[in-house]
């Protein structure tokens, strides 16, 4: 038993090493990422949970790698915020984002992931007004979703920084609510205008009456705080029953459209009639 507890520490401690390479060679080439084209931006529909309408767009960053392929999110975004890289990467996304959306004919609105070191940096208020008169986009119809762990991170620098992106127009998301630490104190310590619910909660609605009943539990505190809450994640037509019933007003989810680039979403964007 000894010498197969060595062998699996030695395993082990390989794999490890397997591990610091890999994101070594991830962060090497995330670095070169935007110079070489290779991200790119997913748009995934937000609906009206009762009439099916769409009202905006998540923008979610895409990364093509020439030899691994399509690398997750969840795999080079916290590489990027741990390196420092989101805040470049984090200023490409809102340019295209923006600029995207100020194109549209139809006044949709657009909902950018802003991570804990991007809030916190220096100028980020600025750069964000700076970005909205250069292209021309309302501020009210850029929504920003930020997590709890970005508030945890500097809470004074977060505060000042939402405040001041609230000041100017910008709405502002509690993402994956739930899953952090202290949700409700944040909520009442932050400008939040909307509360974005975590699919993992939507998921388990109907397998797990904790969900069902955490789901419930979290419209009526938006009911009560007088703020909208959007789900995330749903899928099956169930789903959206329950949430409608439950008196959710917006969800979003591969029912509506799965992330895909902005042109399969031509229709919705331009008010003409596509025939
Ligand atoms: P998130 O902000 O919670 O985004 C929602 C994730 O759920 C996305 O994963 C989306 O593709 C996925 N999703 C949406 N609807 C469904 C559904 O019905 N079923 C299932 N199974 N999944 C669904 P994605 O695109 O892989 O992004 C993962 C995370 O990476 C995001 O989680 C966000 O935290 C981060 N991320 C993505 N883009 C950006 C970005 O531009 N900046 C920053 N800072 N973070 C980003
Ligand atoms: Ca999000
Ligand atoms: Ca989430
Ligand atoms: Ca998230």
């Amino acid at each position: 038993a000894k010498t197969e507890g060595k062998g699996t520490y030695r395993f082990f401690e390989a794999s490890m090493g397997a591990q610091i390479r890999e994101r070594r060679s991830i962060e090497h080439d995330l670095r070169s990422a935007i110079a070489n084209n290779e991200l790119g931006l997913a748009y995934q529909p937000q609906a009206q949970v009762d009439t099916g309408e769409v009202n905006g767009f998540e923008v979610l960053l895409r990364w093509k790698h020439p030899t691994r392929g399509d690398v997750s999110p969840a795999l080079f975004i916290p590489i990027a915020e741990e390196s420092g890289l989101i805040l470049k990467i984090g200023e490409w996304v809102m340019r295209e984002a923006c600029r995207e959306a100020a194109s549209w004919k139809r006044p949709l609105t657009v909902a950018v992931n802003v991570s804990a070191l991007q809030l916190t940096s220096d100028g980020f208020v600025e750069f964000v007004q700076a970005t909205l008169e250069q292209t021309n986009l309302p501020a009210k119809r850029l929504e920003i979703e930020i997590t709890e762990t970005a508030l945890i991170r500097d809470p004074n620098r977060a505060l000042v920084s939402l405040q001041r992106l609230k000041e100017i127009g910008v709405n502002i998301a509690m993402d994956d609510f739930g899953t952090g630490y202290s949700s409700l104190s944040n909520l009442r310590a932050f400008p939040f205008d909307k509360i974005k619910i975590d699919r993992s909660f939507i998921q388990a609605v109907h397998a797990n009456p904790q969900a069902a009943a955490i789901v419930r539990a979290v419209l009526g505190l938006g009911r009560g705080l007088g703020l909208p809450v959007i789900a995330e994640g749903v899928e099956t037509s169930e789903e959206l029953r329950f949430l409608g019933l439950e008196g959710c007003t917006e969800a979003q989810g591969y029912l509506f459209g799965r992330p895909a680039p902005i042109m399969e979403f031509m229709q919705l964007i331009s008010d003409n009639i596509m025939v």
